[in-house]
């Protein structure tokens, strides 16, 4: 929702600032941050209103705001609202200036142009989105557009849980020494360095660029361990964590063996981890034998790394892959 708002927004702001009107938006922290909901109809009510502000105010500021009017845990109302500081609309014009093919006056319809239809289909929209649009203006001091919007609401873990399949799990860790690894980190250089670092060891080992990638791809293929960095995009790895481990109690799936990596390596981080599901845990820099003896940890029956080390592919010479970063 708040991608949506700001990008509405942005779009618009060369428009007001080639007017010198300042144009802000307005959330509050309890905005929903996802919704169910269309929303290129939500852009384009959004647009319209904002467009119209700015066309009808010749100084001062435009602005946004968005805010819960109802929420529960699966459904809200948001209402939003465009205030402008510009010539408002006369009384006797506001009760039709959401019908087809009117303006608030004759005078303003060729002083600003445009088609007269673009508040009756902001109203359409709004319609189809179960919510209602109104208006409130002092003429000559300025107008405030209201619309509300009803949408279903979605919380992160049923985001998730719909894209984690129940998926065949693997029935117990492999007593191989060569393990299959996802490695989910969002940073390339870190990835290139535990890349290495694991085939040396004689594992087979596949990337995730973050939680999210990390959970499609555990939903789909069976790993022997997961090696999760704390600190991700999209998907931290403890949020990957918590939704994985929700997973496996309700499916009575084998529990995947993970070992968080983190930057941070302060104080009470491990427990931190530990509690939020994780079986192990490790910072970078991440040594081989550090990790070695995490693993022996995690994996019990796991006899270590095969003993000829495979060859690795050298990264790109170009880059500079020698230093972990967070
Ligand atoms: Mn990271």
């Amino acid at each position: 929702m708040r991608q949506c708002v700001s990008d509405t927004v942005k779009a618009l702001r060369q428009l007001a600032s080639e007017k010198g009107l300042k144009l802000e938006a307005k959330m509050p922290l309890d905005l929903p941050d996802h919704v169910f909901g269309d929303g290129s109809r939500l852009r384009q009510v959004m647009t319209n209103l904002i467009g119209n502000a700015i066309k009808f105010t010749d100084s001062g500021s435009v602005s946004l705001q968005v805010e819960p009017e109802m929420q529960t845990s699966e459904e809200c109302v948001l209402l939003f609202s465009v205030t402008d500081t510009g010539v408002g609309v006369p009384a006797e014009q506001q009760a039709l200036i959401f019908e087809p093919f009117r303006q608030a006056d004759g005078s303003a319809t060729r002083k600003h142009g445009g088609t007269g239809l673009g508040l009756a289909i902001c109203a359409r929209l709004v319609d189809l989105m179960g919510g209602r649009i109104w208006m409130e203006s002092i003429p000559g001091s300025g107008s405030t557009f209201y619309f509300t919007a009803h949408f279903k609401r979605q919380t992160a873990l049923e985001s998730m849980q719909r894209v984690v399949a129940p998926a065949p799990r693997p029935v117990a860790p492999t007593h191989e020494t060569s393990l299959r690894i996802l490695v989910a980190e969002d940073n390339k250089v870190n990835q290139k360095l535990a890349l290495r670092l694991l085939q040396k060891m004689g594992n087979k080992v596949t990337i995730a660029n973050n939680g999210l990638e990390a959970l499609h791809i555990l939903a789909e293929q069976a790993f022997d361990l997961v090696l999760l960095d704390v600190q991700m995009p999209e998907l931290g790895g403890l949020e990957a964590v918590a939704i994985l481990r929700e997973k496996e109690a309700q499916s009575g799936a084998f529990r995947q063996p993970i070992i968080a990596m983190t930057a941070c390596a302060m104080s009470g981080d491990r427990e931190r981890c530990l509690e939020g599901g994780m079986d192990g845990y490790v910072t970078k820099p991440v040594s081989a034998d550090v990790l070695i003896e995490e693993i022996r940890q995690v994996l019990p029956g796991w006899r270590g790394p095969v003993s000829a080390p495979a060859p690795a592919p050298m990264p790109a010479a170009t880059e500079p892959v020698n230093q972990w970063v967070h």
